[in-house]
């Protein structure tokens, strides 16, 4: 295989809808929308799965017109929770391939995987490899796109949803997008798309016999970069970037609340949740994040960067109150969340003969390895431990 195909587009296949397909398997092979607030019919489609978009279900639709052409589907709420963790747990998957993955959202990414040929084989083999551990660990299917530029790979992976895997050789680009409907290219919407068709342009072929001085007038600035985009041509680089290099957990309240005392509680829920994760994956980190938003659906992030690098909960928690604390709330709260960033791999360090007190990592891998055990409900920790603590 050509030795430049060096960039992968990966992208899950319906993803909110194929976890609710996993965790429920009465609902394989179903019609499975999962969709926004309340599911009230001013709600907009997350998800559909591939069972629902066959009735023209698709993202982005309001819920209502979905419940008209597909009464039958059955409609859900998301779990972002359960979302965020399947896709921290596919992201540390890329990861293992590369460093050089650049997160686009929840549920896809570039990666450059120059330099990792030695070890996996061409990029057809690798794609071949991340779709199967994939699959094998989560359960979930992606489809991937193999190609020169981000641009060719994202087509891709679009080409032969789900379960592609499609490597656009740079001999076949032409052929490959030529008969590609205009809204296809990034930045097109369909008010451009509309603008085209009105000159009786549908195809990127037909928009390649368009002169660059004409695709300026039309489009400005962005003519020129449209220009190289259809002929296959995109010089972005895969940016690494701070995203997948942090850890963090959300939750949305089923009632408005400016209780203070209730907000530090689930902070504290939160920041157990958090940090369980980032002892998992031997990572510490030094700057903490919380984000509020209120019923107004103003949003607020309050960030820290510490000198001591951590992944206890109690100083997860400790920081979070802190800056909770200066977040002015005027309104009442919808959604919290807290988080870790700069995270970097904890070192085995030698284990002192006498273990401090004050240092709780011991006391929270106990904790966890019972939660694991025996799940997440079978210890609370009473917030009166962490005053207890802060007396000592
Ligand atoms: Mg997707």
């Amino acid at each position: 295989m050509e030795n430049n195909l060096n960039i992968i587009h990966i992208d899950m296949d319906a993803f909110f809808a194929s976890v609710e397909q996993l965790d429920k398997p009465e609902l394989e092979g179903k019609a499975v929308i999962v969709g926004g607030v309340g599911l009230d019919n001013r709600g907009v489609v997350s998800t559909a799965s591939y069972e629902a978009r066959k009735f023209g279900v698709h993202s982005a639709m309001p819920i209502a017109k979905a419940k008209k052409l597909c009464p039958h589907a059955v409609y859900l709420p998301g779990r972002r929770e359960r979302y965020t963790e399947l896709s921290s747990q596919i992201f540390n998957i890329l990861l293992k391939f590369t460093p050089q993955v650049e997160k686009l959202s929840i549920d896809e990414a570039f990666l450059n995987v120059k330099g990792c040929h030695r070890l996996y084989g061409s990029s057809k083999e690798i794609g071949k490899q991340i779709k199967k551990k994939i699959k094998d660990e989560t359960g979930l299917v992606c489809s991937i796109g193999v190609a020169r530029n981000k641009f060719l790979a994202k087509i891709g992976s679009d080409l032969d949803k789900p379960d592609g895997l499609v490597i656009i050789k740079n001999n076949e680009i032409a052929e490959v997008l030529d008969p590609l409907s205009v809204d296809k290219i990034p930045g097109v919407g369909t008010k451009t798309a509309n603008k085209l068709n009105e000159i009786g342009i549908y195809k990127i072929g037909q928009l390649k016999n368009m002169e660059y001085n004409e695709l300026k007038h039309l489009f400005g600035k962005n003519g020129s970069l449209l220009y190289e985009l259809i002929r296959g041509i995109d010089k972005r680089e895969v940016n690494i970037n701070s995203e997948t290099k942090s850890i963090s957990n959300e939750t949305t309240f089923q009632n408005d609340t400016s209780d203070l005392d209730l907000l530090l509680k689930y902070l504290l829920e939160l920041s157990q949740k958090v940090t369980r994760r980032v002892r998992k994956k031997n990572l510490i980190g030094n700057t903490i994040f919380i984000k509020v938003k209120d019923n107004k659906f103003n949003v607020t992030t309050r960030r820290i960067t510490i000198k001591k690098y951590i992944n206890s909960t109690d100083d997860l928690y400790k920081y979070g109150k802190k800056l909770l604390e200066k977040v002015d709330l005027k309104n009442p709260i919808r959604l919290i969340g807290i988080g870790i960033a700069s995270l970097k791999e904890k070192k085995k360090e030698q284990l002192s003969l006498f273990t401090n007190s004050k240092d709780k990592s011991e006391f929270n891998i106990v904790i966890d390895s019972i939660k694991d055990k025996f799940g997440n409900e079978s210890i609370k920790r009473a917030r009166d431990l962490l005053k207890e603590d802060k007396n000592n």
